[in-house]
């Protein structure tokens, strides 16, 4: 389907830092952050949209590497103020944890019903071969596209890169130099971009009249991901199970959700399990889901008390549990949300039982 985004739509594009906003300076020529205050300025392509485009800038800007919970906070709080009289939301984020952010904030802003594109580059704005203003004139667009009724097209939070409009909290970095940095292995693309743009209809994800924006802040980070392989000790996995500050561990398995079937190991996790830890079975794998009524390795796990993450990230896994452990739930609760679609980001329910 293709739409025309209606004129006079708003904008406002959030510069958390990251390889996208920098630009050279014509005299030293050095590469320098990108003032956002004047953005129209720095990129006058941008003059050329029949939008109103405003910008907020992260002071100092970041490297995506030092993107934590309380910036996603802050991120959530700027959404919020300015969510009644923006149409749609573009965050510039470096590319290195963007699809931890994008996870978190699918959570963070329940029931959303404005697009929150994100997007960066893997070269500067401002050298001759980027790739950042066709991400950023992309995003933008797509954060102002709208029906007929002037509803918006994506209300979700979104990652643009190389063409591609993937939800954020499938998305996962998967290239360090390509300009197709993102995949979304378990989740077609909400849109492609070409001459036109074509919304993948099916997929997208409308919130039902009754829900709220509800803006939440907080996120407990009491939670460890976990990279199993053969030979890893057991005494390092004890010490970290055992740990009494410790409430969520995301246990990235082998293949469809399988684990040594070591009684150390087996031990360890119906010892946190009984404890009230809640602990998540997600795959190393890229794509395809765990199922732990497969085999006999990942049923002893479903024994001592693991959930299935279905098919979710890790980045969203470890966002979701954050976000959960932060809400006023019990440990089963929380556990059976984990397998629960939130916000389009585990395939089915995955109410993998005994
Ligand atoms: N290190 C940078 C960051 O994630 C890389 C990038 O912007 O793509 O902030």
């Amino acid at each position: 389907m293709r739409t025309q985004p209606s004129p006079q739509r708003r904008v406002l594009i959030i510069y958390t830092g990251g390889t996208i906003g920098m630009i050279k300076n014509a005299k030293s020529g050095t590469l320098e952050p990108l003032n956002f205050d004047n953005i129209q300025r720095h990129l006058p392509e941008l003059q050329e949209f029949d939008y109103h485009l405003s910008a907020h800038q992260f002071n100092p800007p970041i490297d995506s590497s030092d993107m934590r919970p309380a910036l996603w906070a802050r991120l959530v709080n700027i959404i919020a103020e300015h969510y009644e009289s923006t149409d749609g939301f573009v965050i510039l984020h470096g590319t290195d944890t963007m699809a931890y952010t994008a996870s978190a904030l699918s959570f963070m802003l329940e029931g959303l019903q404005k697009p929150v594109v994100l997007t960066g580059s893997q070269l500067p704005i401002g050298v001759l071969r980027t790739d950042g203003k066709e991400n950023l004139i992309n995003a933008i667009e797509l954060a102002a596209a709208a029906d007929d009724e002037g509803r918006p097209m994506v209300p979700e939070v979104c990652i643009c890169f190389g063409n591609r409009l993937l939800r954020g909290n499938r998305s996962t970095k998967a290239s360090a130099d390509h300009f197709d940095a993102f995949a979304s292995y378990n989740c077609p693309p909400l849109a492609t971009i070409g001459i036109n743009v074509n919304y993948n209809q099916n997929q997208i994800l409308h919130p039902s009249g009754e829900q709220r924006f509800t803006p939440h802040t907080e996120l407990d980070n009491s939670v460890i991901a976990i990279t199993l392989f053969p030979g890893i000790r057991p005494q390092f996995i004890e010490y970290v199970f055992e740990n009494p500050d410790l409430r969520g561990i995301i246990l990235r398995t082998f293949g469809s959700g399988n684990a040594p079937q070591q009684p150390w190991l087996l031990n360890a996790i119906a010892a946190a399990t009984e404890e009230g830890k809640v602990v998540v079975n997600v795959t190393q794998c890229d794509a395809g889901a765990v199922e732990m009524g497969l085999y006999e390795t990942g049923n002893q796990l479903l024994k001592a008390g693991v959930v299935s993450g279905g098919d979710m990230t890790v980045e969203c896994a470890v966002t979701k549990l954050m976000y959960l452990l932060a809400q006023d739930l019990d440990a089963e609760e929380v556990r059976k949300l984990m397998s629960t679609p939130l916000a389009g980001e585990i395939s089915v329910p995955q109410c993998e039982t005994l």
